[in-house]
């Protein structure tokens, strides 16, 4: 690890455990805070985030280059989400076969039929990404995913040293909330929502009954500005992400910025189509042969809902020719650089973890009809979890809270 923590700092386990309880001590200080599982709703007792002791060696390069992107990306979202035409033909195997994403797009075909009651547009987004790992052992920035929906752990670290950089989305993400709520020109009588901001509702669970759909229709109808509306929300989708990929779709968004387009498709990893036809036979037939190389993902949010390896083969096997398939994409497996590091995570035994880490780059854009009001990157966010685990995020108690240290 010769970017980062030398090797007779790492291997001190004296050194190690006064750095622990110290680190530990500065994140309660600095509201580095999570509920516990045991008493999930308790302002009592609360414990830290889960953090990496040290700072992840990241390469300055696919860093900038990250953030550098993130406002084509937020453009991107947004000319998707004002594209109805797209939306259908992209999502038309999806909503066949996946009832939540069927609804979802019931509610956006309803809202497009009444007309759009607001034409302020708050998005608030994070890409993620992984480096990896060409066989030149050069990095390259590959996406994981874009989240358009409560897009989490927009918190404030701030750190003194010259290789950490400066990192507050808080307050750009919140900059972007005050912009569409001045926008909206509230008079504001106490009874007038301005902004809906989604904290929840990516997940089937979240709708407990049918009077959360209707709540969420409300919403949507609602002259409040949505954050996200459903429209940027279905731009989110995995099987969106899949059909971008293709040849020429990207470009379709970019007709004069061509430069643009390549910019973006170079941050994309293989993505294949799980439709019925050749195509989608030939993704099978490819996933069967060499499970390890791919993670196969359903159009679900939040973590844990990826399958990996021999399973990948059990489930495609278990689907046959069966249209079920068409709820999936396929995805080449990310392959990043482990590191070294200590997870602190409650409760679990303090030792040297072999450790994968995951960018995101925040995006924060306020549009008004045809008027963009705001369009900007507005900080970063390292995640690093243990190489055993496939999937997962912080709040799924797998992956924790980290910083670059850019070399
Ligand atoms: P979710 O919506 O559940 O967050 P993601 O697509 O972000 O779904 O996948 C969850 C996790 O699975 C990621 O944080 C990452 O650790 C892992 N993962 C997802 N896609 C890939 C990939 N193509 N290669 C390697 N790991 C991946
Ligand atoms: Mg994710």
């Amino acid at each position: 690890m010769a970017q980062g923590i030398p090797d007779d700092v790492m291997m001190n386990a004296a050194l190690i455990k006064d750095l622990v309880d110290v680190a530990k001590d500065a994140a309660l200080q600095q509201g580095v805070l999570m509920r516990i599982q045991e008493t999930p709703n308790s302002s009592e007792m609360v414990t830290y985030t889960s953090f990496t002791l040290f700072p992840t060696p990241v390469p300055k390069a696919p860093f900038l280059q990250a953030l550098a992107l993130q406002t084509h990306y937020n453009t991107l979202v947004d000319k998707i989400s004002q594209d109805p035409d797209f939306l259908q033909d992209a999502l038309a195997s999806t909503i066949a076969v996946d009832d939540f994403t069927a609804r979802l797009f019931r509610i956006h075909q309803q809202i497009l039929k009444e007309g759009r009651s607001q034409s302020i547009v708050l998005g608030l987004n994070r890409s993620d990404y992984m480096l990896d790992q060409g066989e030149d052992g050069k990095s390259s920035l590959k996406q994981i995913e874009i989240n358009t929906f409560a897009a989490s752990f927009g918190v404030r670290s701030q750190l003194d040293s010259q290789r950490i950089p400066d990192n507050n989305p808080a307050a750009g993400l919140a900059g972007a909330v005050a912009k569409a709520w001045e926008l909206y020109g509230s008079e504001s009588d106490g009874l007038e929502v301005a902004v809906v901001y989604f904290r929840n509702g990516y997940m089937p669970q979240n709708y407990v009954s049918e009077q959360y759909w209707d709540a969420r229709l409300l919403m949507e109808r609602s002259m409040a500005v949505k954050c996200p509306d459903i429209s940027t929300h279905l731009a989110g989708t995995k099987k969106v992400q899949q059909v971008l990929a293709k040849p020429g779709v990207l470009e379709k968004f970019f007709p004069d910025q061509p430069q643009v387009a390549e910019q973006i498709r170079a941050t994309f990893a293989g993505l294949y189509t799980l439709d019925m036809g050749p195509d989608g036979d030939k993704t099978v037939a490819m996933a069967l042969a060499a499970p390890d190389r791919f993670v196969l993902k359903p159009q679900r949010e939040g973590g844990g809902n990826n399958i990996y390896g021999s399973e990948i083969c059990e489930v495609l096997e278990g689907m046959k020719e069966g249209t079920e398939r068409m709820a999936y994409i396929l995805m080449d497996k990310i392959l990043p650089t482990p590191s070294k590091n200590y997870l602190l995570i409650r409760d679990a035994p303090l030792q040297i973890s072999n450790c994968l880490s995951e960018l995101g780059a925040f995006g924060a854009y306020v549009r008004r009809g045809k008027d963009t009001v705001m369009n900007e990157c507005v900080g970063h966010l390292l995640r690093t979890k243990g190489s055993e685990h496939s999937d997962g995020g912080v709040a799924a108690g797998v992956a924790v809270l980290d910083n670059p240290l850019l070399f």
